[in-house]
């Protein structure tokens, strides 16, 4: 059976590549009919932010990929906070402690500084607590039995590291690299539990994913380095045969594909990385996000999908159904996927005009609302939305798009005045008088008898479509002028008119 987990940090807003790794998990669980757990990894107590756990269950509520089992679910293995599993972690520590492949560290932090002043060397700025080191430092390794139990028995402040070999060869194959080979030299003997008895991620992660019986384990390609520190745990704990298959998914890059995107470049460049408005509840500085900006999760989740897998053909609209029935890790790419913004509005541009009125309404509605219009009609607002979907990119442009057929626009009259002259104005006047007197007022009758009067008129029909557009709508832009005509009605076209020839 299945299983996979989203272990995230509650450490701030949810960034692209974290939804990106959400999405994997949630295809690869639903794929192969399994579970997909949201596991909530606080053990870092200096990390901690208010806040950050219920944004991320609402960001993943909004993208509509709810975890099996979770924090706020519940499920047979609960707690999914690690903070409430603090007194399962120490009698692993112990076990490794035991079986002599972790050690009690006693060294203060003046200690550790001047270790590291001690071996720095130019190639080496900044040296590892290494089996080079462990031996001059106070720790049992180095302290005699007596020596650790005294210090243990006076209550001295410590932390349990594991004793990384000196020179041994750790391969484990990674679903999207294959395999990965490590030399245990280049790692250091990582704490695995902390002073204050929390554990670290290492040693939460693999006791975790033991047991809450993980059989994947995708994460962001930034936990490569930290890896045979976990291949190792799952030996030394003697759980080697469960331990999940690996895979470290690629950074998603800057646009100029130099690097990892950061929220720093969304800034600079002018787009969201969060998937949701995220507040820093210490500095109250708000970082935008997709949802806001106008995405649609159908959009957001199609468009992350897209950034580092494809199903081999040239499709790129996927709903998440077809995402699940095609989604396969062998297609997931090597390399980084460099984000484009442009592109992730096409998405969202491709899921507005394929949504139907029902799908958008609600949405529509809300931003509506947030600009202070409310529209009870949803018949109405259905056709109206009908009538300007193609033209919206984001949500948020279906206020500019479909305001002026619930409210008299202000005209931008300016635009129409250079070509402006007594003949139209005369032709308007007539125009409304037609209108009066129509027996139907359809957009394809009034379009006729529009174009009848201005070749009575002598004027060419073209030169009349734009005035009477600005005098409707406002602007230079929106649907075609005689459905909207039909829309608002006779006697609301005929008294935008009039508002315009004053
Ligand atoms: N807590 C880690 C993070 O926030 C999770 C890494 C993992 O999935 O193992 O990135």
């Amino acid at each position: 059976n299945v299983r996979v987990r989203f272990a995230p940090s509650p450490t701030g807003g949810l960034h692209l590549g974290g939804v990106r790794t959400v999405l994997y998990n949630y295809l690869f669980a639903r794929h192969a009919g399994g579970e997909f757990v949201l596991r909530i990894e606080d053990t870092d107590q200096t990390r901690f932010v208010p806040g950050a756990e219920e944004y991320i269950i609402n960001c993943l509520q909004w993208c509509g990929l709810t975890p099996d089992e979770g924090p706020a679910s519940g499920g047979p293995y609960a707690p999914y906070r690690q903070s409430e599993r603090k007194a399962m972690y120490r009698q692993y520590a112990e076990q490794l402690v035991k079986s002599g492949h972790a050690y009690y560290a006693f060294d203060r932090p003046e200690e550790l500084e001047s270790m590291r002043e001690r071996f720095k060397t130019d190639t080496n700025p900044s040296p590892q607590y290494d089996h080079k080191v462990r031996l001059e430092m106070r720790n049992s390794c180095s302290l005699t039995l007596e020596e650790t139990e005294t210090l243990l028995e006076d209550g001295v402040p410590y932390v349990i590291r594991i004793r990384m070999p000196e020179n041994e060869t750790i391969t484990f194959h990674d679903m999207i690299r294959g395999d990965v080979t490590f030399n245990t030299g280049l790692v250091d003997d990582k704490v695995l539990l902390k002073a204050d008895g929390m554990p670290t991620y290492h040693l939460a992660v693999v006791v975790d994913d033991h047991l809450m019986k993980i059989t994947h384990a995708f994460r962001g390609e930034e936990w490569l380095p930290s890896s045979p520190v976990h291949v190792l745990l799952w030996k030394y704990l003697g759980w080697e045969e469960e331990m999940p298959k690996w895979a470290h998914l690629p950074l998603i890059l800057k646009p100029d594909g130099n690097g990892k995107l950061s929220k720093r470049d969304g800034d600079r460049l002018g787009f969201p990385v969060f998937a949701m408005n995220w507040t820093d509840p210490k500095t109250n500085e708000l970082t935008k996000g997709f949802r806001e900006l106008g995405f649609m999760p159908e959009a957001f989740i199609n468009m992350l999908a897209m950034l580092g897998w494809n199903d081999g053909t040239d499709q790129e609209i996927f709903t998440i159904e077809e995402l699940i029935a095609k989604f396969s890790i062998d297609r997931v790419h090597k390399g980084g996927a460099k984000f484009d913004f442009e592109k992730a509005k096409w998405f969202n541009h491709e899921w507005i005009k394929r949504s139907d009125a029902a799908r958008l309404l609600p949405d529509v509605k809300r931003v509506l609302a947030d600009n202070g219009l409310t529209v009870s009609d949803d018949a109405l607002l259905s056709t109206v939305i009908n009538l300007v979907k193609d033209r919206c990119t984001l949500l948020t442009d279906f206020y500019e798009q479909t305001k002026f057929f619930f409210a008299t626009p202000s005209q931008d009259l300016e635009a129409v005045k250079p070509k402006w002259n007594e003949a139209k104005k005369e032709f308007f006047l007539a125009a409304i008088a037609q209108m009066e007197a129509a027996s139907n007022f359809q957009a394809a009758e009034q379009e006729a008898a529009f174009k009848e009067l201005a070749t009575q008129h002598n004027i060419k029909p073209g030169e009349l479509m734009m005035p009477l557009r600005i005098m409707l709508v406002g602007g230079k832009f929106g649907p075609g002028v005689f459905d909207i005509a039909a829309i608002i009605g006779k006697q609301e076209t005929i008294h935008r008119i009039q508002l315009a020839l004053q």
